[in-house]
């Protein structure tokens, strides 16, 4: 049987029967796949922390017919991430993380920028305080690494661009579209999201900025606002369904300020 290596890290992880784990690992080479460890749960030094949630590993692992479950051979460890794993703020928002790839993520479709992208806001939240800009970031580089991202440089309808809108404060933007309206094509009726100017730019730059200058972008009030309004709802329709870690998250630190 072939044996291959990648990295890989840890989406979900269940008990199967006495002794087993299924599991799944979105990866860096192999896209999301889907494997079982036999005996993890005995063999307590050949898988000790390596096959829990959240870790970052070399899987190792046995696949026959490039289809169905693989046979997880072995892992090792290169992150933890111990700090999700001890503070609750931290484990909501990296299972926001996992679940939404699980989602986006087709069975064996290779996505290493997604990969890249997952690892390196685990490292971020593992490492400094968990803040609602990136859940948002998290969001509009997902869905434009997996083909969803909303259309936000024109109106959908006329095709009017940011640059004919200048006298204009607000636009909306229709799920149901996927796209911008402005406020000349907006109808009642539609359900429409209303958003300002400088919110569909600062989308639009966060979708394109490098990894790396992420971080110096910024949320307005007023972005994280309106930002929260369309890309969760956005999210959902595009998906067919309600993320529970996402409704956990607003739940729990929804309408709280103080910072746990
Ligand atoms: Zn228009």
């Amino acid at each position: 049987m072939p044996l291959f290596t990648t990295p890989a890290i840890v989406t979900r992880s269940m008990n199967y029967g006495e002794s087993d784990k299924i599991l799944t690992f979105f990866t860096r080479d192999f896209g999301k796949l889907k494997g079982i460890a036999k005996g993890a749960r005995r063999s307590k030094k050949r898988f000790q922390n390596v096959l829990s949630l959240f870790s970052h590993l070399r899987l190792i692992f046995f696949d026959r017919e490039g289809m169905g479950l693989v046979r997880v051979e072995s892992g090792d460890i290169l992150h933890t991430f111990p700090r999700i794993r001890e503070d609750l703020k931290r484990f909501y928002y990296g299972n926001y993380y996992l679940e939404l790839v699980n989602e986006m993520a087709g069975e064996r479709e290779v996505n290493a920028a997604a990969f890249d992208l997952l690892l390196s806001f685990l490292i971020d939240i593992d490492s400094t305080a968990p803040e609602e800009e990136r859940l948002r970031m998290f969001e509009i580089r997902m869905l434009s690494l997996f083909g969803y991202r909303p259309h936000l440089t024109r109106c959908g309808l006329c095709k009017r661009g940011w640059e004919e809108m200048k006298e204009s404060h607000s636009v909306f933007f229709s799920l149901e579209r996927g796209t911008m309206i402005c406020d000349r094509c907006s109808k009642s009726g539609e359900r429409l999201i209303p958003l300002s100017l400088g919110t569909v730019r600062l989308i639009d730059q966060v979708a394109q900025v490098e990894l790396d200058k992420l971080r110096r972008l910024k949320f307005t009030s007023q972005a994280l606002s309106e930002s929260g309004e369309l890309l969760p709802p956005f999210i959902t329709h595009q998906l067919g369904k309600e993320l529970k870690s996402l409704r956990a998250i607003k739940e729990r630190f929804e309408n709280s300020k103080s910072e746990i």
